[in-house]
């Protein structure tokens, strides 16, 4: 057993941050948090336990990338254009790198290692279209001891031939990789079906996606409504459907266990589709300004009810911070404001943003008994933020709610100085 003492940041399950400056958190040998609350309580009924205590720091919920492109990574923050362009231009040749095993793993790597070292421990992973590659990708994540849903990207047309292979090799490729993956590390790694977006998946191949996911009760992740282009390229190719989420829909890929990245230009009717079914929402902010795919109306959509986490979308979004992007889904949120003067929302502030990607995150996956937030049972995933890089001791302005701002708005990427995930130690800041 240990105990972590300092200033705790805990998302409530009904919305809003509860603080507790005095705060600790014991965690279990198994990983879990058996106790939550002040340090004076956790010494007194946990005598005889090491105890890490922080000053001038911030003890928060890991946080939860809901939607990200690992073999894009190289690409964060290169090109311009729109999103078919892109991917044509910046993502497909990369992509198609990873049929190379040595790069796939040094990637696959990097990549890990950066996302823990900026304060993720869970993250909804689209792999390379490679099978050898989704595998090698589960290796790094396994060993890193990060938190993943993830699985290879399924194309089977329009995209260059080098990263596509057919319905059936797809859906053959996805379920090997389940069965070996699927509940890995006490449950840490999960596989996601992960069919790249309408437009380049066969009707076959969404219908067996769609059958393998009942059948096998897997995951989904897919993007829907993210640029005006993809929409009217959409609805060129499926003039039979009256929409984009009623293609998802009439092939069984809107599941409780579906999570839609983007999802900006949805009619009432898409909307209630993707209610019914219970389908989750990754917002990525950075990603959609970056691509200039649009602003979601994200004051509307939590009033509306939907489960949101936050994406950073790497490459179409140019960091793997999740602070970054809490960021973005604040200014983008004002962004809203400014462009439907008339109609304003209250804008997202700097602590619901924290919570959409910590809480809001693992509801989104459907982790909210698992991760998320400080309550006792649930797996020991947190980072501690170094507030000296961001706030010192003397700020004048050393209010909780003017701390998570300052974290949320001054990322500094090197704020986190100590990653954990299931209770382990994945990552920790080593000073010059
Ligand atoms: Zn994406």
């Amino acid at each position: 057993m240990r105990i972590y003492s300092g200033f705790l940041v805990h998302p409530l399950d009904k919305g809003g941050l509860e603080y507790i400056p005095d705060g600790a958190l014991v965690v279990s040998d198994m990983g879990q948090i058996v106790f939550k609350g002040t340090r004076a309580d956790a010494l007194r009924d946990y005598t005889d336990i090491p105890e890490e205590q922080y000053d001038n720091a911030v003890i928060l919920p890991g946080l939860v990338d809901t939607h990200v492109h690992l073999p894009q990574y190289e690409a964060a923050a290169i090109g311009t254009g729109e999103l078919l362009d892109w991917l044509n231009t910046y993502i497909f040749p990369l992509e198609a790198r990873f049929a190379d095993e040595e790069y796939a793993h040094i990637q696959s790597q990097r990549f890990f290692h950066d996302a823990m070292r900026l304060g993720t421990t869970t993250m909804s992973v689209y792999c390379s279209s490679h099978r050898r590659a989704t595998e090698i990708a589960f290796e790094s994540a396994f060993h890193a001891g990060l938190r993943v849903c993830m699985g290879k990207t399924m194309m089977d047309y329009s995209a260059p031939e080098n990263i596509l292979s057919s319905a059936e090799q797809n859906i053959n490729d996805s379920i090997a990789l389940a069965k070996a993956w699927n509940g890995a590390g006490k449950g840490r790694l999960q596989y996601t079906l992960t069919p790249r977006f309408a437009g380049s998946c066969s009707r076959e191949l969404l219908r067996k996606t769609g059958e393998v996911a009942r059948i096998e009760g897997l995951r989904i992740q897919t993007h829907l409504s993210e640029n005006p282009s993809e929409l009217r390229y959409i609805a060129e190719l499926f003039p039979e459907h009256t929409s984009y989420t009623d293609v998802y829909f009439a092939y069984g890929l809107l599941t409780e266990k579906t999570i839609m990245a983007h999802s900006i230009y949805l009619s009432s009717q898409e909307k209630s589709l993707l209610k019914a079914h219970h389908c989750a929402i990754a917002h990525c902010p950075c990603s959609n300004r970056f691509l200039q795919s649009g602003v979601m109306a994200l004051r509307q959509m939590l009033n509306d009810g939907f489960r949101i986490g936050l994406g950073s979308d790497v490459a179409g979004g140019s960091s793997l911070s999740m602070l970054n992007e809490a960021k973005e889904a604040a200014e983008s949120s004002k962004t809203w404001n400014i462009v439907h003067r008339g109609q304003e929302m209250p804008a997202i502030n700097a602590e619901e943003a924290l919570w959409l990607a910590t809480l809001g995150g693992a509801q989104a996956l459907g982790l909210e008994d698992v991760i998320g937030n400080f309550n006792a049972g649930k797996e020991a995933d947190f980072i501690v933020c170094d507030m000296d890089e961001i706030m010192p001791h003397n700020s004048s302005f050393v209010l909780p709610e003017n701390m998570i701002s300052r974290l949320v708005y001054g990322a500094h990427p090197h704020v986190v100085s100590k990653t954990v995930v299931q209770g382990k130690e994945v990552y920790k800041r080593h000073r010059a």
